[in-house]
């Protein structure tokens, strides 16, 4: 059997498809993990990797006295199984191959998985020949050629793979345990610290510094407006950016008429064919899109899977011969794209663009395959086109520009306006991503005149320099030899993810700040790009077999002790800078009421922001559950309150905003203050002044404190007590409503539970009790269909009912009987006979009329007639002694109050008839039986 080992499931089951041609491919699943066989070939695909290194065993206490976090720089490293079942079914499979492919990725990861998978295939099978299969694309043609050109595994290529991998474990660990306990972190509070991580973080703390001491400088600009034909021109003085007011002033002043035209200059201007896209120039040209780095690349790795595009990791921007670019162009005939294809066709450029970076192991990011539209969804289909497109650029004719530059004096000062025409479109028609502003002067003539319409002084100010898109900072990363093409986007990502920098563009945190600028103070090889460029050129030599892997490592070891060195002579100024400074990632500002700090404070799934004068002020304001999200501060402040916002932050979520905890705690609870029938709103104002916001406050106050704090006398702060008590009543009720449509409506969009009860309190349903007696119709006023409208009311009834059943005193476990029985509402049980009661619910007649009285009692209503047990079993031998009675009618008759022959005599034959159904001359047959 020849096995032939993927780097992913999607990209296994590709490879057998195009390796089978005609041959049905048989797809079988073993566990959870899909083998693709045919002929004498079985195609499995790996995760990535499914091996990764760790530390020896015993390194898992992080404050174990002897392995300390420097102790993790010598520590050994072992490779652990990550993906088992994949592991188990590649080695049950090795056992049985004869020959064995690896058909990873082609590039210093995908080496090191396919040695990872070597490795695996070896430890069971010691004899089999392995080799590999290298392709940039997975497409028949790059498939069949690489499998027709089998190789060997690159170990050099690989060996520097895992040098990065061994030193960023290192590193990383080591360092994130140091910092962490040093600033008492832990949990999901820990400090993270990067090889790479921790130099790009410190790139966005530096230009936040660069911003923050900014001092913008003013300047002025001059510029006139003439018009000719009736076409406004606007021309900027020649100097350009004045600096000094005076000389601004005097050449505004001396901008007089005649305006003269005293040169005009037509030239043309080239505008180079875009260069073919590496990942880097790939990940900005998404970010215009709105496309995240890492999106951009999920996405990019998604179309290669899936053969629509080449692999999107390169470093290359020249096409090698090699290429089919002809071949290319006939793949996308036909489609959507087909009358661009058909123009580029006509109008190809003798050689394709070449950027500045060629390499031999990927070509630059290309299209493979055609797509559609509806084949692909909307997101892919846009990172599709943008590949298509931008190959085709790379073919299209440059485009040409026509500029006209004419130069005025206005009496001395002079001026100059410049204007540019699209003359020929070039590779502009297929790539209309970076738009084209034409400019267009009319035709002037040296020594004519023109009218001067205004003359427009303009104050200005430098700005400072802007914060780094996601985009901006992978292309400075690549500047700096920071990270690589595959792992710059996921860095910002894990960064985004530790909390150290958030936004787009990317502000660092508090805390990302708090651990750069310790890190900076203390050890700067951390946050300097040096060390990890270093890494970077010492794995290319790796690569060249000019250095061995242990070699590479050993020195990053040392490195990392010299590290150490400064660190552990410093560690408690580490840690106390950093706590000092994240200290106030909870602080709020001023508490209204003492004036100490107030913080958030966060108690397992509860959050709220108190007062660090407790427990002398007991000021504190609650927060939604930390369910919604983790509470954090942000820069803002409130104007008012002079409190930082909050902003809860869940992961997965965009954020809530709450903005000043104050605002948001007055604005939530001004309602329910306002349905206090005395409050006012100078009464709201006093209140507010004492720091009383809430109806709860006001409830749980003594009348002669509430008096002293808002200025009014005992009466009436015992009458607003009260009244916040029976607020406070509304309230709850209101809440247990909310909550209970939300058991049985289910949520739609735009429209929350929230809007409904708000909805049915507008309409006087302000509690269960009350919706069960409304209808459908105010329930559909409030957004309730007609189903879940029925299931509500009959709900509420149902719970209604049983909490008056209750509330009258039934024991649960009667009311059980009763219900199984049928016998729901208390009116049944004020109206409906004893014996019927008795004999449906099986419980003691005597016991039913003690109910049926508490019953009726609680709801004021008279006392039900009272049948004794034997009473019942005696008239019921009447009854069947009656010809023509059995038992059902017994039954029917107990409805109707008839349990003995005395009852049945006195009946009214109508009436009886009428309650249960038996004909009226039956009933009649009964009677005169008995007389
Ligand atoms: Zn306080
Ligand atoms: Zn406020």
């Amino acid at each position: 059997m020849h096995l032939i080992i993927a780097e992913k499931n999607i990209s296994a089951n590709r490879i057998a498809q195009i390796l089978a041609g005609s041959e049905k491919v048989r797809a079988v699943k073993d566990g959870s993990v899909s083998t693709y066989s045919f002929d004498t070939k079985t195609v499995v695909g790996l995760k990535g990797h499914v091996v990764e290194v760790d530390f020896e065993p015993g390194y898992t206490n992080w404050r174990s006295e002897v392995h300390t976090p420097r102790s993790l720089i010598d520590a050994g490293i072992v490779k652990k199984p990550t993906e088992k079942k994949i592991v188990n079914l590649i080695q049950k499979l090795s056992k049985k191959a004869d020959l064995v492919t690896i058909a990873t990725d082609y590039d210093t990861e995908g080496e090191l998985i396919g040695k990872e998978a070597y490795e695996l295939v070896r430890a069971v099978n010691s004899t089999v020949k392995i080799n590999r299969a290298r392709f940039s694309a997975i497409t028949p043609a790059e498939i069949r050629t690489a499998f027709e050109n089998l190789t060997d595994l690159d170990f050099a290529l690989a060996a520097a793979g895992e040098a990065r991998q061994t030193v960023d474990l290192m590193w990383g660990a080591s360092l994130t345990r140091f910092i962490s306990l040093a600033a008492r972190r832990g949990g999901k509070d820990i400090l993270s610290v990067g090889r790479v991580q921790s130099p790009t973080l410190a790139m966005i703390v530096d230009r936040e510094r660069a911003i923050e001491n900014f001092v913008p400088q003013t300047y002025w600009m001059l510029s006139l407006l003439t018009e000719k034909d009736g076409v406004p021109v606007e021309a900027r003085h020649t100097a350009g950016r004045f600096t000094d007011h005076d000389a601004a002033l005097a050449a505004e002043a001396g901008t007089k008429e005649p305006l003269t035209v005293t040169d005009v200059k037509e030239g043309q201007k080239t505008d180079r064919a875009p260069t073919p896209f590496d990942t880097t120039t790939f990940i900005v040209a998404a970010s215009r899109l709105g496309l995240s780095a890492a999106n951009a690349m999920r996405i990019a790795e998604d179309l290669y899977m899936n053969g629509y595009i080449s692999y999107p990791r390169t470093d290359n921007t020249v096409y090698p011969k090699s290429l089919n670019l002809n071949g290319i162009l006939e793949t996308l005939r036909g489609g959507v794209f087909d009358a661009d294809v058909a123009w580029v066709q006509q109008h190809r450029r003798s050689v394709p663009t070449r950027g500045k970076k060629e390499s031999t192991d990927h070509p630059p990011i290309h299209p493979t395959g055609a797509a559609t539209r509806e084949a692909l969804g909307q997101d892919r289909w846009k990172v599709y086109e943008l590949v298509v497109r931008r190959f085709l650029a790379t073919l299209s004719p440059d485009a040409t520009w026509t500029t006209t530059k004419c130069l005025f004096d206005a009496s001395g000062e002079p001026y100059t306006a410049t204007g540019g025409r699209l003359l020929s479109a070039g590779w502009r028609r297929v790539y209309p991503y970076s738009e084209a502003k034409e400019n267009i002067l009319p035709v002037f003539a040296v020594g004519e005149r023109l009218p001067i319409r205004k003359v427009n002084l303009e104050e200005k100010q430098t700005q400072p320099p802007a914060r780094f898109s996601q985009s901006r900072l992978i292309q400075v990363m690549e500047e700096l030899g920071l990270g690589t093409k595959s792992t710059r986007h996921e860095v910002i990502r894990k960064l985004i993810s530790r909390r150290y920098v958030e936004g787009n563009p990317l502000r660092p945190t508090l805390v990302g700040r708090a651990v750069t600028d310790a890190l900076d103070n203390h050890a700067e090889t951390i946050t300097e790009p040096e060390m990890t460029r270093t890494l970077e050129e010492h794995m290319q030599l790796i690569k060249q077999r000019e250095r061995s892997r242990d070699d590479v490592v050993d020195e990053s070891r040392e490195m990392l002790h010299r590290v150490f060195d400064k660190l552990e002579a410093h560690e408690k100024e580490i840690g106390d800078e950093i706590m000092g400074q994240t200290a106030e990632e909870h602080t709020v500002g001023p508490c209204p009421a003492c004036g100490h700090e107030l913080r958030i404070r966060h108690l397992g799934a509860s959050q709220f922001i108190g007062c660090t004068g407790y427990p002398e002020c007991r000021f504190n304001i609650s927060l939604p559950g930390s369910t919604w999200g983790k509470a954090i501060r942000t820069d803002e402040v409130c104007k008012t309150h002079k409190l930082t916002h909050v902003r809860l932050i869940r992961k997965g979520s965009p954020p809530w905003t709450i903005g000043c905890p104050l605002c948001s705690h007055i604005a939530s609870n001004i309602e329910a203050l306002r349905m206090m029938p005395s409050m006012t709103d100078s009464l709201v104002e006093r209140l507010h002044a004492r720091h009383i916001y809430t109806v709860s406050e006001i409830a749980g106050m003594q009348p002669h404190d509430l008096a002293g704090a808002a200025g009014i006398g005992a009466e009436e702060a015992g009458q607003l007590i009260r009244e916040a008590g029976g607020a406070l009543d509304i309230l709850r009720r209101r809440s247990e409503l909310r909550k209970f449509i939300r058991k049985i409506v289910p949520p739609k969009k735009g429209r929350s539970h929230a809007k409904i009860t708000k909805s049915l309190v507008e309409q006087g349903v302000g509690d269960i009790r009350a919706l069960s007696r409304s209808d459908s119709a105010v329930l559909k006023k409030a957004g309730i269909g007609e189903t879940p409208a029925a299931e509500l009311l009959a709900a509420a009834r149902g719970l209604c009912n049983e909490r008056t059943l209750r509330e009258a005193g039934i024991p649960a476990v009667s009311l059980k009987k009763y219900q199984a029985g049928g016998i729901a509402s208390p009116d049944d049980l004020c109206y409906l006979p004893v014996p019927y009661l008795a004999n449906k619910t099986g419980i003691n007649p005597e016991t039913v009329h003690k109910h049926a009285d508490m019953v009726c009692r609680h709801l004021g209503r008279p006392a039900p007639e009272k049948v004794t047990k034997t009473a019942l079993e005696r008239g019921r031998k009447e009854l069947l002694a009656v010809p023509g009675i059995g038992e059902a009618t017994v039954e029917k008759l107990y409805l109707a109050g008839i349990y003995d022959a005395a009852t049945l005599r006195e009946a009214d034959p109508g009436e009886v008839s009428s309650i249960t159904g038996i004909a009226k001359t039956r009933i009649h047959d009964y009677i005169s039986h008995l007389k």
